[in-house]
């Protein structure tokens, strides 16, 4: 463990990438194929290969504690620390010093076996144990990783794709081959092996990992959308959340786009996905959904975060699968394959499982894909997102409103040559969405950030007028340059209403514009609003706070976003 904690340092103290990447190299030959295969997923900053579901549930306010028990360091001194350092490896480093080992004794197999053992373990108490017992073993340096490992964030400027690199430099393999066995496996240590020995080649799709989500690139306008390819396939952008369904047999996971699985968030999706097909991977968005028409993401937004959905949540926010792309069916590798192919696949896929999706029977009680408990029993759980061709600007133009008027959020145009570009941002998928308005808020309070910025007062609550009354309506972070930032949190400091250590209420003089996705009801803020995704646009110096935006505004324009028009058609259709 200790050299894999010496090459950390060293990477992190080199700035340029070939430098980090030619570190790990050397750094990855050296060790057996064993450890080099460790040293891996732990250099990816996870504790388990990627495709696993174990975790260790091991959060830093244990690891805080367990810090001050090994160290006999009082609670200011651990917090100044922490606020020297904005990273809790950085400070374990720092407070534990002295008091830790001076000699290593950890061996990366016991580091491991140790992870297993937390993550068997059930409850915070029997797991802090196991995890004060490896670390009670640790050198000071080898804490500072092992707690950036179980926090899941080395922050040595290392990513999983530098890691792949190395690999490839390691064992002489080309660095495509390395990343592309690792998509397929969903193990960073197992790529390595497969490259140490030569058997790149052998890698074949392994499901229930999430594999990286094709994005899509903003367009302003459809004549600008269409300049990019001549024949564009054409969807609805649905304002869900994106979801990966990995499907074998009676096993269904989902994946979010940020690789989280959330499959116990919603029960009824699974018997409806698995009766779809036997082995394959589907992408697609969840949607709250009912009588045949998606409902606003402030429904759906009832449903997300939860672990457990009661049956009275599932009918009261019932949700479906909307499928628009295919990554892997039945052995055939879909992602290598144009557009056009997987749209083929899925079109086959779904015409197959017809049968069992659309209940013929009037009286039916509900089959699996119309559970009982949902709103109505003949509501589709799983549907496929219908797909236009659009040869024009006006074809486009077009199309939008019509989604517009289905309460879509906009279009997604795709060329149809493109294959499925995995975990990249491209101009081969297309967005054109609704331009939303701006709102004038004011900083009523301000906040220590994270990482680099954790001595800086970088994250925002903001409000809106309400008659003489402030209220907050949302809370962002980025969009300000440094220099803004360090500017804003000198003056923040300096009229500071009331200090609460690391939130500071602030004199509401700052006025920014804030742009974000939607205005959403929430209890979160005393206005009774949130906003989705909000991000700062500018500071307003000519802009007095007596000239904000007001509530009503506000109001207004969460009225007009989901103002879902009655469907003059079926919205899939
Ligand atoms: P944005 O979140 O604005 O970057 O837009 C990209 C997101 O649009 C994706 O991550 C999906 O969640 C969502 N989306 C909605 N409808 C579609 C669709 N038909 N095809 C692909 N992505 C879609």
């Amino acid at each position: 463990m200790q050299a894999l904690a010496t090459t950390c340092e060293a990477v992190a103290s080199t700035s340029k990438k070939l430098g980090k990447v030619a570190l790990v190299a050397d750094y990855l030959r050296s060790r057996s194929e064993a450890d080099a295969a460790l040293s891996a997923i732990y250099l990816s900053g996870r504790t388990f290969a990627a495709r696993e579901e174990r975790t260790l549930q091991v959060g830093g306010a244990t690891l805080w504690k367990i810090i001050a028990d090994l160290s006999g360091a009082s609670e200011a001194k651990l917090t100044a620390a922490y606020k020297r350092h904005g990273d809790l490896g950085n400070a374990t480093l720092e407070i534990l010093g002295e008091a830790a080992p001076q000699e290593s004794t950890l061996t990366l197999a016991e580091v491991a076996f140790a992870f297993q053992e937390i993550a068997a373990a059930s409850g915070a108490g029997p797991k802090s144990k196991l995890a004060l017992a490896l670390l009670v073993r640790a050198t000071a340096l080898e804490a500072k990783y092992l707690v950036k490992i179980i926090i899941g964030e080395l922050r040595i400027g290392l990513k999983e794709s530098q890691v792949e690199e190395a690999i490839a430099k390691a064992y002489g393999r080309s660095v495509s081959e390395v990343r592309r066995a690792n998509m397929l496996v969903g193990d960073i240590g197992e790529s390595l092996l497969l490259a140490a020995n030569n058997k790149l080649s052998e890698a074949r799709m392994r499901l229930f990992h999430p594999i990286g989500f094709m994005l899509a690139t903003p367009a302003e306008t459809a004549e600008d959308a269409f300049a990019e390819f001549e024949h564009a396939l054409v969807e609805d952008k649905y304002d869900g959340i994106r979801a990966q369904a990995h499907i074998s047999g009676d096993k269904v996971r989902l994946f979010s786009r940020t690789f989280d699985d959330i499959t116990e968030s919603f029960p009824e999706l699974l018997p409806a996905l698995a009766s779809i097909g036997h082995e394959m991977i589907l992408d697609g968005e969840i949607l709250a959904w009912r009588d045949g028409q998606a409902l606003a993401f402030s429904e759906l937004q009832k449903r997300l975060g939860r672990k457990r959905v009661s049956a009275a949540l599932q009918r009261d926010v019932p949700v479906s699968y909307v499928a628009f792309d295919v990554l892997y069916a039945n052995d055939d590798l879909a992602i290598d394959r144009p557009l056009t192919d997987r749209i083929k696949m899925l079109d086959d896929i779904f015409e197959e499982a017809a049968p069992r999706l659309i209940d013929p029977s009037p009286h039916a009680q509900g089959s699996l894909l119309f559970p009982e408990n949902s709103i109505s029993s003949r509501e589709p759980r799983v549907l496929r997102a219908p797909q236009s061709r659009a040869d024009s600007a006006e074809d486009l133009d077009r199309l939008f409103d019509a989604a517009q008027e289905r309460g879509n959020e906009g279009l997604m145009i795709k060329d149809v040559n493109s294959t499925y570009a995995v975990g990249r941002r491209g101009k081969s998928w297309l967005k054109l969405k609704r331009q939303l308005a701006t709102l004038d808020v004011v900083v009523t309070a301000a906040e220590l950030g994270h990482g680099k910025r954790a001595g800086v007062l970088s994250d925002y609550t903001f409000a809106v007028r309400d008659g003489d009354e402030l209220r907050n309506i949302g809370k962002a972070y980025s969009g300000l340059t440094d220099k803004e930032i360090a500017e804003l949190s000198a003056w923040f400091t300096a009229h500071t209403l009331v200090d609460h250590g690391f939130v500071r209420e602030v004199e509401p003089k700052i006025v920014l514009e804030v742009a974000f996705n939607a205005v959403m009801k929430s209890d979160r803020h005393n206005s009774g609003f949130a906003l989705r995704f909000p991000r700062i646009l500018r500071i307003r110096e000519d802009k007095p706070v007596t000239e904000i935006d007001t509530l009503e505004r506000a109001q207004e324009i969460h009225d007009s976003q989901f103002h879902v028009r009655p469907a003059k058609r079926s919205v899939l259709v």
